[in-house]
């Protein structure tokens, strides 16, 4: 829908290869260049202040200690740490004939480590705004923007020639200069909408619109800008790419970018021009479970496959007002880092300012390092074995959800990434542009928590998974609307889930219940109810899709009809209130399994937490997968769980999670847990030749019944990881 792509200024740049699919990535050939290498990461960021007044033999030597193997060091951008000759580059005014960027990307490079050169490109001086006031950040009302933490700055437009040109001049001269191995650009993709005169420009010459004025997904200009953007901040991400790599073809353009299906850049595509990508989600802050580490690494793995994923986490405090310079709680470090690891986040640790007021932190990441270090060969992993994905949609973030995205699209997937921790199912996440086989072939079961915007021909893709053998698990308006986000006449995915669109969505409902019914033929409550023998009903979401069933389905849950809920006495189902239609929907279709729910059980599950729809969406997810589980853990506790292969070994991670603190950080203390009863997988055709617990530094008894290993880890105090040494 989007053609003739022409701005005359950069056309050239949207040329160029790019780095590898992710499907090339999961061949077990090794990935050319150093990207793979790097176990730990530090990067020490240097305040303008810091040139002469920090002791870098004072960071080489925690470095040295910690078994460091790339750092990242502060370049220019927004301040130059290094004597550029780029015009209008502001140089630190520390930094006198002093080349501080230089002397230690020299000293960390003799002591064998990757170094990347970190720029900046979200802001600059009132010399620049002089010289160049179309380089700057306009507002809707046509104002140029000052940086709104430091006045001293400007914010500058990403899609414009700030960028393209001065960015990329300061790019070229890094390179030039140091020959590093990448170059690491924070804050790259703008700050807001920018309506300066040449994002204008620039987009009526390719839409013949005016910039849009409204949020809206569903404004035709908006939705052209959504477009636009993407395809200009990859055409700047190639740009620099190939300018660094014309220069040093061993190094690469390394966005600070991707994420969730909140993120803004194509995963998709973003996974494909990266090498090796750097989640940087720093801390939690508000509500926020430990687990969303490892969520930042299933969502970057969904399309960077076996590339190296890096987790950027700071000692300081990740919240709204930004205490950078303090530091968390020993045990809040800990238990995020932890969480990273368990899903193969490789940990980097960032600090602000090079000289070091407050140093608790210190201790506590070396501890962690030197494990790591110790460890490395059980952390390298190559595959995971979950057998179970849950589906992110960043279109229907953007086009069902747009400003609700949050509430609409994160919070139904997050309500099921809690269900999955608790019932300590392994999960990988699973991008919806990546739904052929090959990057699904893995995978017993797909979850689509309100993925609501599909195409006729991803909803193909998910036909045919479930036609060779492969389950699905949907709810509320999951295909209802198409990939703009358009709301179509019938579900997309009708067949599968055996209901048609009864032509409304009910909502919010207060007071509203799923009746349980037992299966007629057997007179006995369907898998999908485990657990509920003495519940008569269970609460029901709070908003659900009308539906008509049709062919062959079964409907263990159904809805009650909504009664008041108050005044007090009016608090009863009525008697003579018609059944509801099928609270849930259970079938047989091909090979597969499909499990559809039209409430928004999920989403409400974030909302309430409550017990009942825990069980429901475990036992959907269960009874759809129909197969022994690759890991299980049986004991008390809330555990996040992940299990692995890698070249001689596997690994099941069990991270504590079970805290006051769970939901809302920091966490004051770790609470141990007691025995956890663990069953293994062993792949076919290995040989298990010994197990060993690699916090607790022991090997582990254990009995091996038909392929299936059985031990007791006997407490968890935060993390263990079981390792099994193939013969
Ligand atoms: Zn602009």
């Amino acid at each position: 829908m989007f053609l003739g792509y022409t701005a005359a200024t950069t056309a050239a740049a949207l040329i160029g290869p790019t780095i590898g699919s992710w499907a090339e990535s999961f061949v077990d050939t090794p990935q050319a260049g150093w990207y793979d290498k790097p176990m730990r990461w530090a990067q020490i960021g240097f305040a303008e202040d810091d040139p002469g007044n920090y002791d870098p033999q004072f960071w080489l030597d925690y470095f040295k200690r910690l078994h460091v193997e790339a750092v990242t060091l502060n370049a220019g951008g927004a301040v130059a740490f290094y004597p550029t000759q780029v015009p209008f580059h502001y140089r630190s005014k520390w930094l006198g004939n002093m080349d501080t960027f230089g002397d230690l990307q020299k000293s960390c490079r003799a002591l064998g480590m990757v170094v990347v050169a970190r720029t900046d490109a979200h802001a600059c001086h009132q010399d620049v705004y002089d010289a160049h006031p179309d380089w700057i950040m306009v507002d809707a009302n046509g104002n140029k923007v000052r940086h709104p933490s430091d006045k001293d700055f400007w914010l500058t437009c990403a899609l414009g020639p700030y960028n393209f040109e001065f960015m990329t001049a300061v790019q070229e001269e890094v390179m030039t200069k140091y020959m590093v191995d990448g170059i690491f650009t924070n804050r790259w993709a703008g700050s807001g909408m920018c309506y300066c005169e040449h994002c204008q420009k620039n987009f009526r010459d390719v839409s013949s619109m005016d910039l849009p004025r409204t949020r809206n997904p569903q404004d035709p200009a908006r939705r052209q800008y959504i477009v636009w953007r993407q395809q200009r901040l990859f055409e700047l991400w190639r740009l620099w790419n190939s300018r660094i790599q014309h220069i040093n073809p061993n190094a690469s353009y390394i966005a600070n970018a991707g994420g969730g299906a909140l993120s803004e850049l194509d995963m998709k595509t973003v996974g494909e021009l990266a090498p090796t990508l750097f989640a940087d989600r720093q801390g939690r802050s508000g509500l926020m479970p430990p687990w969303a580490n490892g969520k930042n690494g299933k969502e970057y793995r969904a399309t960077m496959g076996r590339k190296a994923i890096v987790g950027i986490f700071s000692m300081g405090l990740e919240d709204k007002y930004r205490w950078k310079d303090s530091v968390q709680s020993d045990d809040e470090i800990r238990l995020w880092v932890a969480d990273g690891i368990a899903h193969d986040l490789r940990p980097w640790f960032t600090k602000f300012d090079c000289k070091v007021i407050d140093s608790r932190w210190m201790p506590v990441v070396e501890d962690l390092y030197k494990w790591h270090a110790a460890n490395s060969t059980y952390l390298r992993n190559e595959r995971s074995l979950a057998r179970v994905g849950l589906v992110y949609s960043q279109q229907t973030a953007t086009y069902y959800g747009g400003d609700d995205a949050r509430a609409k699209v994160e919070d139904p997937s997050l309500g099921f990434y809690q269900a999955l921790v608790e019932a300590r199912i392994p999960f990988e996440m699973v991008h919806d542009q990546l739904l052929d086989p090959d990057h699904i072939r893995q995978f017993r079961t797909l979850i689509l928590p309100n993925i609501a915007a599909l195409s006729t021909a991803q909803c193909k893709q998910l036909e045919d998974f479930v036609e060779g053998g492969g389950s699905l698990v949907a709810t509320y308006e999951t295909s209802l609307y198409n990939e703009w986000g358009v709301r179509q006449q019938n579900f997309g995915l009708a067949s599968l889930f055996g209901v048609n669109y009864a032509g409304k969505v009910e909502g919010p409902m207060l007071n509203s219940y799923l009746s349980l019914n037992k299966d007629p033929s057997s007179g006995q409550y369907h898998a999908l109810l485990k657990d509920f023998d003495n519940a008569v009903r269970i609460i029901n979401g709070a908003n659900q899709v009308a539906v008509t069933p049709f062919g062959e389905g079964l409907y263990p849950l159904q809805v009650v009809d909504t009664y008041p809920d108050l005044p007090m006495e009016e608090v009863f189902p009525r008697k003579d209130a018609p059944r509801g239609q099928p609270g849930a929907i259970v079938r047989q279709a091909g090979k597969g399994r499909v499990v559809y729910l039209p409430g928004d059980i999920d989403r409400t599950f974030w909302e309430t937490l409550n017990f009942d729809q825990a069980r429901l969406l475990r036992n959907a997810v269960l009874w759809a997968t129909d197969e022994p589980a690759p890991l299980s853990v049986v004991g008390k506790g809330v555990l996040d769980v992940s299990v692995w292969t890698q070249k001689n070994s596997m690994t099941a991670h069990l991270v504590n999670l079970t805290n006051p603190m769970m939901m809302k950080g920091p966490i004051r203390e770790i609470i141990p847990i007691t025995a956890q009863q663990v069953k293994l997988q062993i792949p076919a055709g290995r040989r298990v030749k010994q197990v060993q617990l690699l916090v607790a530094g022991t090997k582990i008894h254990y009995t091996n019944e038909e392929g299936v290993l059985h031990l007791e880890v006997p407490s968890i105090a935060l993390h263990e990881v079981v390792a099994v040494d193939f013969a």
